[in-house]
């Protein structure tokens, strides 16, 4: 089955509950006004359609290889990538000045849950290159802006994140590849890396390696991590492409699922030596690379929205097509498997949570755009602090659900669902990858509670809840007609959930130091209470925004309907979740830490 972008949701949630004009009314966002945002969704949406997703199945099937260190890209992958940057959509989010078409971060996102409900397998290369743009933007010299952002953005070349090695995953204080200064500002690197995503292909002339690497007298652990550009062929000065540098592809993975996308393990420095450029200054390295795993962690969080989004579609093209069973209220003979209740809680489930962890996601590239653009420093702080609370959220949680909402469609395909052919079990195998790179759920757990958490005594956190009260009130004055009780029904959720949010924060910042290790055991249950509020609070938002659109006649009757429906199932099947969640973060710690090592 083909897939059909869900524009009109997209659409509702950029204007309605993200602020499109108020993002288009930012310093340097002016072009991104509502009638050239929604041409280009819609110019995006049949790329998407026609162009990439196609090709998904059939790279699964056939997925890229190596062969004598090149790696020969799935069939098709070469030329829909050539039509790709031909097209642009590399530099949807990237500054005009080299060449990108500099629209908001709120416009990008779409555009990149796209391309991943098409192919996530695709998808990652532009994904990574994305990464890389910002890492050099924020930290590259002007002389390396000027060498690599053009070429990225117009697809030329690629880049990738090089961090890990096979004695240093989650902790990059292990990482042991050496950077040795040569004098003339250019550095030997030598070692290996593993899992490079993208790490050598046949879509582009040149792949640029950004990679950590310590110097020789450089400090133990994170603090003696420095970043290099290593690109396959050096760059000489007027631009050109120069000779082969000493880094090799010497094998790629063979995985359970995101087949087509090259798994690389790199070798670097075997013939002599990688030559690799600094990037800012020695020792900072781990700082840069946190703002390219910052961006590369949100839009893996819209990979788990996109990849449950196109298993939510085809779920829903089989229900209503398999014959099975007949209907509770009596049938002459087998109805469509949608009318099964069961069924119909299973594609809910689905829908609920891929509608609510797109809005949440939404929500927070709008407050990325105003963390950078707003004209008011203290708006521009406030905004950057709310989007990074909400970084390690939208990656960890919403790629959580990706792998439950993925594995549903399977349930929803009964036995059709675990034979490959029906492109279901594809979904779930690729999503699966999703809540371990760019630091597992657990890392971006440590990441809430640590930093994002902790750091400012909370604050963050019941700003958040503060507007959740502020959504509750809404709720309760709103005159919503026929609607009036689902929304009490949604509001009265809300406020039980929030509460449960608003005791688990004070908890975690309360104990943290001391009783560490309780605090910690809850970190991933709190990471996910805190996807299933606020994802419910967007929903909540969304209700009263479709109910006010109802009493006033305007606009689609049946998709307002349909999104208090949705929000009031998210409110009795998720947001209850809440309270048994603050449960186990508040006073299950024992039970995960009481068995001593030889009990298990
Ligand atoms: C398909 C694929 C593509 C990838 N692409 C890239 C890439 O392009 N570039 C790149 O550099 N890397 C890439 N990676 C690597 C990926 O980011 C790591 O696999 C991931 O960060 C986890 O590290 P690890 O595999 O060493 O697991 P480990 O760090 O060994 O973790 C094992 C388990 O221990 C847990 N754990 C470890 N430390 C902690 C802690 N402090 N607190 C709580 N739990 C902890 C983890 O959550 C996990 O459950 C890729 C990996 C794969 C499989």
């Amino acid at each position: 089955m083909s897939y059909v972008a869900p524009l009109k949701d997209m659409l509702f949630v950029m204007n309605e509950l993200a602020g499109l004009s108020a993002v288009n009314a930012l310093p340097n966002c002016e072009d991104a006004t509502p009638e050239t945002v929604e041409a280009i969704l819609e110019e995006n949406a049949k790329f998407c359609g026609e162009v990439i997703a196609p090709l998904n199945h059939s790279a699964d099937k056939e997925p890229s290889f190596w062969h004598d260190g090149k790696v020969t890209t799935s069939k098709g992958f070469k030329e829909a990538f050539r039509q790709f940057a031909d097209a642009g959509w590399q530099g949807v989010q990237h500054p005009v000045e080299f060449g990108g078409q500099g629209l908001p971060k709120l416009v990008a996102t779409p555009c990149i849950e796209m391309l991943n409900s098409a192919n996530l397998s695709f998808a990652l290369c532009p994904l990574l290159t994305d990464g890389t743009i910002e890492a050099l933007m924020t930290a590259g010299s002007d002389e390396q802006k000027k060498t690599y952002l053009e070429n990225f953005i117009s697809g030329k070349w690629t880049g990738t994140m090089n961090l890990t090695e096979p004695q240093a995953g989650s902790d990059l204080a292990l990482v042991r590849t050496r950077a040795v200064p040569q004098g003339d500002g250019t550095y030997k690197i030598s070692g290996t890396k593993i899992f490079i995503t993208f790490g050598e292909h046949d879509m582009a002339e040149n792949i640029v390696h950004l990679v950590l690497a310590r110097t020789p007298d450089a400090p133990e652990g994170v603090k003696g991590i420095s970043l290099f550009i290593v690109p396959k062929f050096l760059v000489n000065a007027d631009g050109s492409l120069g000779a082969r540098n000493d880094v090799h592809c010497v094998s790629i993975e063979h995985k359970l699922g995101i087949k087509a996308s090259p798994t690389a393990v790199l070798q670097f420095g075997d013939h002599g030596g990688a030559t690799g450029m600094l990037v800012g200054e020695e020792n900072r390295g781990l700082e840069y690379m946190f703002i390219m795993m910052n961006a590369a962690r949100f839009a893996v969080g819209m990979q788990g929205i996109a990849v449950a989004e196109r298993a939510y579609q085809k779920a829903v093209a089989y229900a209503k097509d398999r014959l099975q069973s007949r209907d509770l209220a009596g049938s002459a003979g087998a109805v469509t498997i949608i009318h099964q209740p069961d069924v119909r809680r299973m594609l809910m489930s689905m829908r609920a949570q891929v509608e609510a962890a797109r809005a949440l996601a939404y929500v927070a590239a709008a407050a990325s755009d105003a963390g950078h653009h707003h004209a008011d420093e203290a708006t521009r702080k406030a905004n950057q602090a709310c989007y990074e609370f909400l970084v390690p959220i939208v990656k960890g949680w919403s790629t959580e659900v990706s792998v439950d909402v993925t594995s549903t469609g399977v349930q929803v395909h009964g036995g059709m669902g675990f034979i490959e052919e029906t492109g279901a079990a594809q979904y779930y195998r690729d999503a699966r990858i999703l809540p371990i790179y760019e630091g597992t759920t657990a890392i971006q757990a440590n990441d809430l509670v640590g930093r994002k958490t902790v750091r400012d005594g909370g604050a963050v956190a019941r700003d958040l809840i503060e507007q959740m009260r502020a959504t509750e009130a809404q709720l309760a004055a709103i005159d919503s007609g026929s609607y009036a009780q689902d929304l009490e029904v949604i509001r009265k959720r809300l406020a039980d959930a929030a509460s449960s949010f608003e005791a688990v924060v004070a908890y975690v910042v309360a104990n943290f130091k001391a009783d560490i290790k309780g605090v910690f055991a809850g970190s991933v249950p709190y990471l996910k209470l805190s996807g299933v509020v606020l994802g419910g609070w967007q929903m909540a938002r969304a209700a009263l925004v479709a109910a006010g659109k109802l009493q006033a006649g305007d606009g689609d009757a049946s998709f307002y309907k349909a999104k208090i429906v949705t929000a009031r199932f998210y409110a009795d099947h998720i947001l209850t979740q809440a309270v048994s969640l603050q449960a186990a973060i508040v006073e299950g710690s024992a039970g995960v830490l009481a068995l001593t090592e030889d009990q298990f």
